[in-house]
């Protein structure tokens, strides 16, 4: 038997538990993977609160993780026992072993703990998307950054400011400014109240061009507020709830702006794509302009406080949860 953290039913972080599991074996074209360290995401309440449909119940959760190959499926020639990988996006991650699929690991460069790798790979990818591709960031272009403490938030700092964009960064607390401003963020908020003033003030009455905003419900239309006329909304997550149905008027009345709702699986749907992205982290990793801040590490056993602190607003940065 294996271990695994599983839901039987969806709810608050008491549903997760930590079970006995048969060892899985991996099929034609899978992997069988023990994992060292397991990566904790946002997208990971939304699946055990039921926001994001599971296929079917028992599920194990968990998009994110890094380790060992252990055993190789039929047919699978690009790995080999004993390699070193990682992963994003793959339902089925809270678990000491795992089957999956070989063609969604990538391996990991020499150098690169799997620690380290269950910590960014998810939220690297993301900021690497959203920076690179939903909007190509400018140097000298100010962006405006919700929950710019968070995960994604302190990896976006690094990547943006690294570009030369001025970075706005919204937060909750004086304690989360400071994390923002050392990950490079040029201005800091510390709360919503008075957003669009304070952008207005920050940019001498230019707004930005555009904002990434992950907290959806609670900052959905003070953020299209923040855009200057033609700027872009890219509203990439829900930590505060779903953002509700509104009138697509309001983009014009605003000033002619855009707006995409985009996710990590389109933008990594494609191998070639996929491997590219994962390069460019991986070596933006080792050349110092992204580093992962893992100010939280909890025992997969204990999934349940680890849910609890992130939807609390406790966690900065990234939190691994080791098995
Ligand atoms: P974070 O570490 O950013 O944690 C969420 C943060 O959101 C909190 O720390 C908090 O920061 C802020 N927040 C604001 N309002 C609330 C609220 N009501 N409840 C809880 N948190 C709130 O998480 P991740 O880095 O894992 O993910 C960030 C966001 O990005 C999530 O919404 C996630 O779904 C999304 N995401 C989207 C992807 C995509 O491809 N579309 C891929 C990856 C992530 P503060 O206290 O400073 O306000």
């Amino acid at each position: 038997m294996s271990k695994a953290i599983r839901i039987h039913a969806t709810g608050g972080p008491e549903v997760l538990r930590w079970e006995n599991v048969p060892v899985p074996e991996p099929g034609p074209g899978e992997v069988l993977l023990r994992h060292e360290a397991v990566g904790l995401n946002y997208i990971d309440v939304y699946f055990r609160n039921g926001l994001y449909k599971l296929p079917n119940l028992p599920a194990v959760i968990g998009q994110e993780g890094a380790g060992v190959v252990e055993a190789l499926g039929e047919g699978v020639t690009s790995l080999k026992v004993g390699d070193r990988v990682a992963y994003a996006g793959s339902l089925g991650a809270y678990a000491m072993l795992r089957v999956i699929t070989a063609d969604r690991v990538i391996k990991l460069p020499d150098g690169v703990i799997s620690k380290v790798a269950a910590a960014i790979m998810l939220q690297g990818l993301t900021a690497h998307y959203l920076i690179h591709r939903t909007h190509a960031v400018k140097p000298g272009e100010t962006i405006l950054v919700h929950a710019a403490a968070g995960g994604v938030g302190l990896l976006l700092c690094q990547w943006a400011s690294h570009l030369g964009a001025r970075v706005i960064g919204v937060v909750s607390s004086a304690a989360k400014a400071d994390l923002a401003k050392a990950a490079g963020a040029a201005h800091t908020i510390v709360g919503t109240a008075t957003l669009a003033a304070d952008v207005k003030r920050i940019t001498g009455g230019e707004m930005v061009p555009v904002v990434y905003d992950s907290v959806g419900r609670d900052t959905f239309l003070v953020s299209l507020d923040c855009l200057a006329p033609l700027g872009l909304m890219v509203s990439f997550g829900n930590s505060s709830g779903p953002v509700p149905p509104f009138e697509l008027s309001l983009l014009s009345a605003k000033g002619s702006l855009f707006i995409t709702r985009p996710s990590l699986a389109t933008y990594t749907a494609k191998r070639p794509v996929f491997e590219k992205m994962a390069a460019d982290l991986f070596a933006a990793v080792a050349a110092g302009v992204l580093h992962a801040s893992i100010n939280q590490t909890f025992p997969l056993s204990e999934a349940a406080a680890a849910h609890a602190a992130l939807e609390g607003r406790h966690t900065t940065g990234q939190t691994v949860l080791i098995p």
